[in-house]
């Protein structure tokens, strides 16, 4: 069931996102070659601690998973392509870094996603975390009143697929609100005109997740948490949580 939000409870939540991209910017600046991906979370922590938010990731355990999530970020390096728990591993040069981070504030939660390289950057992971900023903007630009949820996928998915990237099956955005996962699923791959109609107080993530080899594959790693790609390529990820309102996609994860 799709929940439908108030304006208030919309400026509400825009206070939640605010704060997960104060974290996200604080982590992103933060992260430098030798920095450990545990650093990247503790600075995270630190500014969802000082606004009074609490964290929708710590202790998550959703049904595939084995064991609650231990971070307040998901930290996934190069062919991680969401999902990697912080650990004590040391950025290089030229790593590709996923950032993904929650905040709960008076009970509305923010989720937003960010990719960055460290170091020296290999033009080839440029273009793809371009891309991916471009299918995100492509998918919120997409979530208006009149349009459906299969516009948003088309929309992630055709930009994805031009770059000729692959795209994950199975993981894609989802509804926000009370909590980090509601209805209704928002694929990044779809057919225009389908699916649920986009209507003024719904509230949604939508994060398009991009293999650099062009493949759609991937497997768990033994955390049982870390998607990686089959083919050992590089991924990237962004998100931001979106409502759609009348005057247009109003993005709540800006800083
Ligand atoms: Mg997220
Ligand atoms: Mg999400």
């Amino acid at each position: 069931m799709v929940e439908l939000k108030t304006e208030l409870s919309i400026d509400a939540m825009r206070e939640a996102g605010r704060i997960v991209a104060q974290a996200l910017t604080a982590a992103r600046e933060a992260a430098a070659v030798g920095v450990s991906l545990l650093d990247l979370d503790k600075v995270a922590h630190a500014v969802l601690r000082e606004a009074g938010a609490s964290s929708p990731f710590l202790g998550y355990r959703p049904h595939f998973a084995p064991t609650p999530f231990p971070a307040v970020i998901c930290a996934s390096v190069n062919d991680a392509i969401v999902h990697g728990i912080p650990d004590g591993y040391r950025l290089r040069d030229g790593d590709l870094v996923s950032i993904d981070c929650g905040a709960t504030l008076d009970g509305w939660v923010g989720d937003s996603a960010i990719s960055f390289t460290v170091g020296t950057p290999r033009p080839e992971d440029v273009r793809l975390i371009e891309t991916a900023e471009r299918a995100l903007a492509a998918g919120i630009s997409a979530a208006v009143v009149g349009n459906r949820i299969g516009d948003i996928a088309h929309a992630i998915g055709t930009v994805c697929r031009s770059a000729k990237y692959g795209i994950p099956e199975g993981f894609g955005g989802h509804g926000v609100g009370r909590s980090m996962h509601e209805d209704p699923a928002v694929p990044n791959e779809g057919r225009p005109g389908r699916g649920m109609p986009l209507r003024p107080g719904m509230v949604i993530a939508i994060e398009p997740m991009l293999i650099a080899g062009g493949g759609d594959g991937y497997h768990q790693a033994p955390d049982g948490w870390t998607l990686r790609t089959n083919d050992g390529s590089r991924a990237a990820h962004a998100e931001h949580t979106v409502a759609i309102t009348e005057d247009g996609p109003r993005i709540l994860t800006a800083l």
